[in-house]
């Protein structure tokens, strides 16, 4: 067997990856992606349009070795290329291994079924109840957040702590009440001390989620916070770079908005997602409840 690459390389190559898809280059050893043609071709244009803009966020790693000073002199000093935007991140489409998993017939009683009194990952060893996922099975709009804390593991319910009260606040505002969307978290069980899941719990988890979602396939579905946009968008850029702006995945228009529980401790942001909601409204064809939202 070979020997086991040591974690601080992993983490290397995965961030070195991450830059690489940040660049628009193309993922070349996983080729799944439907922009992965247009990747190709934009390959030059986007290395220079991320040299140029400037707009390179602060959470981003810094320019690889091999585009360093002399091909930064070399790309800044040549006429500004016509830049293509960076294309914003996309949920891979289908792939014809995902169409052959496809579970005919499929309910959210089946999927609850299938995750049992799951033991897959190590968050069951912790948890007091697995938090499925709430609402309306047929609801045009899905909210997908982390995990469950402390309040939702007692309660086998999501978002029914302080972050819960603000984002059952923001659905009264849209003019729905809770009954009328679904919630769900990326992980249905909670990270000791609500830390962060961690990749192997997210992977072992999210085919649960990715279920509830072909099953209720939802007109809109909105990632709270960044591992909820980064899992479902399969994509390591920071949330600031795509918050509030309509992508898609599978069926669904997906929009990234800020954690409740981000904006307890930022209430300055609370305007910025109130616009993203407005958004989603718009396409929902809702009317916000009057008075001035939380
Ligand atoms: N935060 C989440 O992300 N999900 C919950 O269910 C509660 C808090």
């Amino acid at each position: 067997m070979p020997a086991p690459i040591p974690e601080n390389l992993q983490r290397k190559v995965s961030d070195r990856l991450a830059f690489y898809q940040d660049l628009g280059i193309a993922a070349f050893y996983r080729n799944r992606r439907p922009e992965a043609v247009f990747q190709q071709e934009h390959l030059v244009q986007s290395a220079e349009s991320a040299i140029h803009s400037t707009q390179i966020p602060h959470e981003e790693p810094t320019l690889p070795k091999t585009l360093r000073k002399p091909d930064l002199q070399r790309l800044t000093s040549a006429a500004p290329p016509k830049i293509a935007p960076l294309p914003l991140p996309a949920a891979p489409a289908p792939s014809l291994f995902d169409a052959a998993n496809k579970i005919a017939d499929d309910t959210l009683l089946r999927i609850r079924e299938d995750l049992g009194e799951c033991t897959r990952c190590k968050l069951h060893k912790h948890r007091h109840t697995i938090v499925f996922g709430d609402g309306n099975p047929k609801a045009e709009l899905v909210f997908v957040g982390e995990g469950p804390g402390a309040d939702e593991d007692a309660q086998g319910l999501p978002f029914v702590g302080r972050a819960g009260k603000l984002l059952t606040q923001m659905i009264e505002a849209m003019g729905l009440q809770r009954k009328d969307v679904y919630i769900c978290n990326i992980v249905k069980c909670r990270p000791p001390e609500n830390r962060t899941p961690e990749d192997d719990e997210i992977s072992t988890c999210s085919p649960f989620l990715l279920r509830q979602l072909d099953v209720i396939s939802p007109k809109v579905i909105v990632c709270l916070g960044a591992v909820a946009a980064k899992t479902l968008l399969k994509t390591n850029r920071g949330i600031s770079q795509f918050r509030g702006q309509w992508l898609d995945f599978h069926s669904s228009k997906l929009m990234a908005t800020y954690h409740p529980a981000y904006l307890l401790r930022n209430p300055n942001a609370k305007p910025e997602v109130w616009k993203d909601l407005q958004k989603v409204m718009a396409v929902l064809g809702l009317q916000p409840k009057k008075g001035k939202p939380a």
